[in-house]
């Protein structure tokens, strides 16, 4: 057995250790197990600094998950997006590959707790419609590799389906969704690095979510990913009391640059049962990036996103730096809140009015209350 497999084992899971580690009454942590089983492998619990910490927010099960167990259990519809048994097909040129059940950790803000953790519901007995499905589809250029967490697989396992993918012609990349080099960076060894490098291109996406979890173990194991040629982003959830304020999201998107990872994603919390209490209000996501756009390195600035509910996709805001335009110009602010205005060309061949980027010869306005206007840039006054 390797160390990460032990440490697994070594897990915190049963109601009698949630109730003796963490102070939960019986009673509910009996009903938090029954709702969604915990996983704390004993990396992560030692990352917790004391009660109530972001690390141990997003690990321990908490009450309030019992509040909301009414809404829904797939927000993003990726069941309906379904064709067969573990893919989800949403966009064109891109599939949502679901390989295996269990992860290195039972995050509590998990949008796919439906599944994750039951081996029944992503069965690797369906593996094979799954290929059969890919085959088919040649539209399918990009495969992301999900579950659960696709490196609790045994290096055996994964190579047999990664030699598997590798047989469709018309996959071009292979990406694995992975929260391993957060939660069990140990999982992350040179046997792994040497059997993936087989299968380029590989990317992975993984999932740190605050600066504490950037490790010494954390670093080698990226720095491992990026030697084997492996390019790493970062998906992060934005969750109140863990990461909801701009000077830990800039500790932490630095902190990921600094080791090779290159931010991709912030998420808006998903609307999944039992994360009510993680949700923050979409200004906050704004605020985050607008601390972070121009302040630190562009690479190190992610798109904010809503994954839109009922399967929309990821639909990416901004905070608003357009504060007027026509025909003629644009008028925009910097991270600094300055006003500049840059001269347009006009598009003559864009006489239609209902294309999105047919300008109509008259400005919006935005109202910044911070904003500072030179002389020379005068923002309109609209009708
Ligand atoms: S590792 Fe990913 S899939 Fe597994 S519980 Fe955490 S968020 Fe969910």
């Amino acid at each position: 057995m390797e160390l990460w497999q032990e440490m697994i084992r070594n897990s915190v899971s049963s109601v009698d250790q949630l109730v003796e580690k963490f102070g939960i009454k019986r009673e509910v942590a009996e009903q938090l197990d029954n709702f969604f089983q915990a996983r704390i492998n004993p990396y992560y619990l030692s990352l917790i600094r004391y009660p109530g910490d972001p690390i141990w927010k997003q690990c321990v099960p908490d009450e309030a998950e019992l509040m909301d167990i009414d809404a829904p259990e797939d927000p993003l519809n990726e069941d309906d997006m379904s064709p067969v048994p573990n893919i989800t097909h949403r966009y064109p040129d891109r599939a949502l590959f679901l390989v295996y059940s269990q992860c290195g950790l039972y995050c509590r803000f998990c949008t796919r707790k439906r599944k994750v953790g039951d081996s029944s519901k992503i069965s690797m007995k369906n593996l094979e419609s799954a290929f059969k499905y890919l085959e088919e589809h040649t539209e399918i250029t990009d495969v992301i590799m999900s579950g659960g967490d696709p490196l609790m697989l045994t290096d055996v396992m994964l190579e047999k389906i990664l030699q598997r993918l590798r047989q469709i012609k018309h996959i071009q990349v292979i990406r694995l969704g992975t929260k391993m080099p957060c939660v069990l960076p140990q999982r992350i060894t040179e046997k792994l690095c040497n059997m993936l490098k087989k299968y380029h291109p590989i990317y992975v996406n993984t999932h740190f979510n605050h600066p504490w979890e950037l490790t010494e173990e954390s670093k080698k194991a990226t720095g491992m990913l990026a030697d084997s040629g492996i390019p790493v982003g970062n998906q992060c959830v934005l969750m109140k009391g863990v990461n909801d304020d701009p000077q830990t999201m800039r500790d932490l998107m630095k902190g990921l640059l600094a080791m090779r990872v290159r931010p991709y994603y912030i998420y808006q919390a998903d609307l999944t049962k039992g994360a009510n209490h993680f949700r923050t209000p979409i200004s906050k996501g704004l605020e985050i990036i607008d601390s972070l756009r121009g302040h630190i390195s562009g690479l190190a600035v992610p798109h904010f996103v809503i994954d839109a509910p009922g399967g929309g996709g990821k639909i990416p805001l901004l905070p608003e730096y357009v504060l007027a335009r026509d025909d003629n110009k644009i008028i925009l602010r910097n991270y600094k809140y300055n006003i500049y205005e840059y001269p347009d060309v006009k598009d003559e061949s864009n006489n239609d009015e209902s294309s999105l980027y047919y300008r109509k010869p008259k400005l919006r306005k935005t109202i910044y209350k911070k904003a500072k206007t030179p002389k020379q840039v005068k923002i309109p006054v609209l009708q």
